[in-house]
């Protein structure tokens, strides 16, 4: 039997919380009956400093059930920050824990297959969406475009997966070796390692009240995943910069070629041939600091260098070899 805890956080959602609790209540039910979950396992909700009812709401079903745990957050920290403080909290408490949204988007019944793919063995399950029919065209555009922009400027994310997820309370200890003060978790959990495996689910319509993610945050939070993730924005400059190199090579011979065919204006060519030449010497100067500075950037970030998954020493070896 697995100890399930299932954190999510939650920014003025008064709407959907009774529904999702419920909900939540509904299927940890079933799945204690099934001798899947423990009688110990919890539902934590984490209030991302909501300005209306949701932390009351909160204690309230912590007062009537013990079912249900609260986190508060001293003000709003935005979704990723708050799901952070709740996988925290949470750390050995539980086998397994489940990062979900409050608005019922993510399936709830996938998490029958996300526990079965933890008993197969994989200590990090993706879910992700199968298709965005529920989506309109606008988000659909957006988010998708999101995933692709981010692969293209090098953070490794795993497409259509948003944190709809499982981790095993190993790969939550080892995701905390990040220390990283902007923590990207979509592009940290695949660093982390491990066995992973991934759940397809049909992402709902939101339940109630409006996304508390706008166009402005999604950009925001895209921009907030590459620069936190990657220096590879920096190294396109000296891409750029050794690409000019090369074309101001061409073009110095193609100008000394109409020089000396005497088609030009005296001085045209020095003076074209020098301001590409620097230009592109400027451009893979400035790549080569930012380089450097990127270097340094990473260092800050004091990530583990490696996670060790099994190490089979001496003394647990069962010793068949040893002979007399
Ligand atoms: N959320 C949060 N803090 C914020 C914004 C959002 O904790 O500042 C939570 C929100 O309550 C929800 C989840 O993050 O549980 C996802 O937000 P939302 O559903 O609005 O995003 P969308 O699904 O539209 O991308
Ligand atoms: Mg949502």
């Amino acid at each position: 039997m697995v100890k399930l805890y299932v954190v999510i956080p939650c920014y003025n959602e008064e709407e959907v919380l009774p529904e999702t609790a419920s909900r939540l209540k509904d299927k940890f039910a079933a799945l204690r009956e099934q001798g899947v979950i423990t009688a110990d396992s919890r539902v934590v909700f984490v209030d991302d400093g909501s300005k209306d009812r949701t932390w009351a709401m909160i204690e309230e079903f912590h007062r009537r059930d013990p079912l249900y745990m609260g986190v508060k957050l001293s003000r709003n920290r935005g979704h990723q920050n708050a799901l952070l403080a709740g996988l925290y909290s949470v750390r050995d408490m539980a086998d397994a824990v489940i990062s979900m949204d409050a608005d019922l988007q993510d399936d709830i019944n996938a998490i029958d297959r996300f526990l079965e793919k933890y008993r197969e063995g994989a200590q990090v399950v993706y879910g992700v969406r199968s298709s965005r029919k529920k989506d309109t065209f606008f988000k659909k555009f957006t988010a998708e475009g999101f995933y692709k922009i981010m692969n293209l400027m090098g953070a490794e994310i795993v497409f259509n997966h948003a944190d709809y997820r499982l981790l095993s309370n190993c790969a939550l200890n080892h995701l905390f070796e990040f220390k990283e003060v902007n923590l990207f978790l979509r592009g940290i959990v695949p660093m982390v390692g491990f066995q992973s495996d991934v759940v397809y689910y049909e992402r709902a319509e939101r339940f109630a009240g409006e996304s508390k993610y706008p166009l402005k945050k999604m950009i925001a939070f895209a921009f907030e995943g590459v620069t936190s993730l990657t220096i590879k924005p920096i190294r396109f400059i000296i891409s750029i910069g050794v690409f000019m190199l090369v074309v101001s090579i061409a073009m110095l011979l193609y100008f000394l070629i109409r020089h000396f065919g005497g088609h030009t204006v005296t001085g045209w060519t020095s003076l074209i041939v020098s301001i590409w030449t620097l230009g592109a010497i400027q451009l893979i100067s400035i790549g080569v600091i930012g380089e450097y500075i990127g270097k340094i950037y990473l260092e800050t970030k004091e990530r583990p260098r490696f996670i060790i998954e099994t190490f089979l020493k001496d003394e647990d070896g069962k010793g068949t070899e040893k002979t007399v």
